[in-house]
């Protein structure tokens, strides 16, 4: 895990969740972050402004374990653990990842609306392509969408089925809500999420001003 600045893991979960509302990825209490760290698992609460997340309100899971062992809780009674949770789960069991973050962004909404009857996103020839792993300029990006659920915890099976349908793939799109994005540590997760993003709205818009983008 590399917090590049060694910045505590609660602190740069609020940081990270600043940035990520002014992009419009958690408003409206959506979305989230979790990070591993060397003494458990940080999340975010459910259900809050993640724009305003102080540090003392970071909840640490103990990571080795699926069902949920809470090492600290945050003292104020009323937050909850994340509905993201066994999602995040996913990408730190099945992936090894040091970081997952889930964004409602409109971007993202629009492509898997856009490419909903194919069943994944497509872009290739873009150079914001190279931000993402193992990819180049000229590879095909493809990302799996998946159907929406009630509850964002039902999302948990169909999800693990994408990622290991796309193995080479950090990210899963969820038709009409969002899309989650992990990486090795916070920072390839921050930037593997923008430059998806990037590519959702390339695509979109190019589509909407009907020109080719290669
Ligand atoms: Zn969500």
């Amino acid at each position: 895990m590399s917090t590049a600045r060694h910045e505590p893991i609660p602190e740069l979960i609020c940081e990270l969740c600043r940035q990520f509302y002014a992009l419009g990825w958690v408003s409206g209490t959506g979305g989230g972050i979790s990070i591993r760290g060397a003494e458990g698992i940080y999340m975010a609460p459910s259900g809050v402004q993640k724009e305003r997340l102080r540090p003392e309100d970071i909840w640490l899971l103990d990571g080795a374990h699926d069902d949920v062992k809470v090492l600290c809780a945050p003292a104020d009674p009323t937050l909850k653990i994340s509905e993201c949770r066994p999602l995040f789960a996913n990408a730190f069991r099945l992936r090894g990842a040091g970081a997952v973050l889930h964004s409602h962004s409109l971007w993202a909404v629009l492509a898997s609306r856009l490419f909903a009857e194919r069943g994944e996103f497509v872009c290739q020839g873009l150079e914001m392509q190279k931000g993402l792993r193992g990819m180049g300029c000229f590879d095909a990006v493809r990302v799996p969408i998946i159907a929406n659920t009630a509850r964002e915890s039902e999302l948990t099976a169909s999800m693990a089925a994408a990622m290991v349908a796309y193995p080479a793939v950090d990210a899963v799109l969820v038709a009409g809500h969002g899309v989650y994005v992990w990486g090795s540590g916070w920072a390839q997760a921050k930037t593997q999420a923008e430059c998806y993003d990037y590519l959702f709205r390339a695509v979109v818009e190019a589509n909407r001003l009907g020109v080719r983008l290669t």
